[in-house]
């Protein structure tokens, strides 16, 4: 029996095990699927896409994408502590502060900034904006490819504003990232937040305890059901049981255990323990497409991979494979009028092709445009009652006019930096993009290429209205002694990458679990300090 148990070591798992542990009077057992992370690949950052596909990675998929020429889209998933964390680009992005104004009360701008801030240790020191000394570490890439200084200078050449600060006043224009990287290796949610704290009497971690489904006396979370090879092993929790498996497997591991629509449980004979019409819809990501350039001079990360790089790495955390691929970008507004940016671009000093299935056979780059506040909605469902089955997945991706228009105006800004200036000089040609800049063939080539950006959100979507799965406690509705927190929570993505998001949201959701009022409301009692106005 402990007082918490909490369902995936992913990247808001991490948190909440930390935080909830913070109280010696307080036990907590983190499950996870997956193994620990002690594949070497996971901690040496240019490595990210050689855990597609591995025992690292739940390999979902999208069953079909009818807007995308009916095509199944890749969707990898951490499995393994840290989650998603663990094999994700390490790019850190808040998004903007309007994402979170629209999130409404609990959830605004105002109230998230401190969170930010208590997770971040940055690099650049403490200020309005940035936090130092909190677990996550986010740094400068030590990896600047000249590629990708050469992408940043025909953006700006083009008139693109330079920014040297995505996270700060501004989050418009174009510059390096910055990375979720201590010492040259990735700072996953396990590294920054379970590590350090393995040792707590009070924290209990099991990995490769798969959860099938929750169990429930009378309406209330009472514990987990768990599968270790072949052996089924019931936790039982006192308090609360916390699910943190993700967009996909949350809303998975909710149906399978009687939380859902009764017409679909019952089909699956499956006992409905309450009625949630929303769970598993209102799925969304950012859909991502670009274009691919091979170069002559051997500048690229291609044949990286090598055994001085490695030792570089290995003795110094230094050298080409310190780099996180997506090592700059930037946002631009594709039309006037619009609040906010809605296309992200991201640029690769490699040849990222093919849904980063297909390693490079060459020098090149690619750069990619994905559309920031996608309308287009699809669905996470139960094929079976199985609970080892994959869920159904239909994102629906490009399905609404307004990211279709977006995602054609923000390829063909890319298509337009990749052939200009700098970069346009290296390039000899492209290899994967549309056949011209006209609307038709970008449009050809984003529905035949579109890929997931890796942010899908909104599956157990926060709310206060009947519909929600989960209230702005983020509790489970209609039950007790259940909450989701991960990314499924999220009412709407964020315009940016989510990880640091998800962080964020999971420190705020440890307070509200601990019951302590939040950081903002705390700070509110504080007499003001004048400040710059938020991101936005
Ligand atoms: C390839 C890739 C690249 C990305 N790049 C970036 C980036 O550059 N920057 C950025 O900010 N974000 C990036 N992201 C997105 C970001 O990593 C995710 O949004 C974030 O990690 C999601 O956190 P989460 O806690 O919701 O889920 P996850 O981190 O995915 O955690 C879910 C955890 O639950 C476990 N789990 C699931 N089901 C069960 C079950 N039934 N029983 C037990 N355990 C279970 C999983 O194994 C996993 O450990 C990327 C993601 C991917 C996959």
């Amino acid at each position: 029996m402990y007082d918490y148990v909490i369902v995936g070591a992913g990247s808001a798992g991490c948190v909440l095990a930390n935080r909830l542990s913070e109280d010696p009077d307080v036990s907590v057992l983190l499950l996870e699927a997956g193994g620990p992370d002690t594949n070497d690949l996971v901690h040496l950052p240019a490595a990210f896409s050689a855990l597609y596909r591995t025992a690292q990675d739940w390999d979902h998929s999208t069953i079909y994408e009818p807007y995308a020429n009916d095509r199944r889209i890749y969707l990898p998933r951490g499995k393994v502590l840290g989650g998603s964390s663990s094999i994700n680009a390490m790019v850190y992005i808040r998004g903007n502060s309007l994402d979170y104004d629209e999130w409404g009360p609990g959830w605004t701008w105002d109230e998230m900034l401190p969170y930010f801030k208590l997770s971040e240790d940055n690099e650049r020191g403490e200020d309005h904006y940035h936090g130092a000394g909190g677990p996550l570490a986010v740094s400068e890439g030590r990896s600047r490819n000249p590629l990708a200084q050469a992408f940043i200078d025909s953006a700006i050449g083009r008139g693109l504003p330079a920014n040297e600060d995505f996270n700060g006043a501004e989050q418009d224009g174009i510059g390096w990232y910055q990375v979720t990287h201590r010492n040259g290796a990735r700072a996953s949610a396990a590294v920054a937040y379970l590590h350090p704290v393995m040792d707590r009497p009070n924290l209990t971690v099991e990995t490769h305890v798969h959860a099938l489904s929750l169990l429930f006396e009378d309406g209330r979370a009472v514990g987990v059901v768990g599968m270790r090879l072949s052996e089924m092993l019931v936790h039982r929790a006192e308090r609360e049981v916390i699910v943190c498996g993700g967009t996909y497997n949350s809303p998975q591991l909710l149906m399978l255990s009687g939380l859902g629509r009764p017409e679909e449980l019952e089909e699956l004979q499956i006992e409905v323990v309450a009625e949630l019409p929303e769970v598993g819809l209102n799925l969304h990501d950012h859909p991502n497409s670009g274009a691919v350039y091979a170069i002559d001079e051997e500048i690229s990360l291609f044949g990286a991979l090598n055994e001085e790089n490695l030792a570089l790495f290995e003795a110094e955390g230094r050298g080409p494979l310190t780099s996180n691929v997506a090592e700059a970008g930037g946002f631009i507004r594709t039309r006037d009028g619009l609040e906010a940016p809605d296309i992200q671009f991201h640029f690769a000093p490699a040849r990222f092709q093919s849904e980063g299935l297909v390693p490079g056979d060459g020098h090149g780059f690619a750069l990619g445009a994905c559309a920031l506040q996608p309308k287009s909605r699809g669905f996470v469902a139960l094929g079976s009652p199985d609970p080892t089955a994959k869920p159904l997945i239909v994102h629906n991706y490009l399905e609404h006019p307004d990211d279709v228009a977006s995602m054609i105006a923000g390829v063909r800004t890319s298509l337009e930096i990749c052939e200009s200036g700098p970069l346009g000089e290296l390039s000899t040609g492209m290899l994967i993009g549309p056949e011209s800049h006209s609307d038709e063939d970008i449009l050809a080539h984003v529905r035949a290429r579109v890929q997931t950006l890796y942010h899908p959100v909104g599956t157990c979507r926060m709310g206060d209205d009947p519909g929600a799965v989960v209230d702005r406690q983020l509790r489970v509705q209609g039950v007790e002694g259940l909450r989701v927190v991960d990314a499924s929570v999220m009412p709407t993505v964020p315009r940016g990458n989510t990880n640091g998001p998800v962080i964020a949201l999971a420190e705020r959701a440890a307070d509200l679990i601990r019951g302590r009022t939040p950081l903002a409301s705390q700070q509110a009692e504080l007499p003001a300090a004048s400040s710059p106005a938020p991101a936005g």
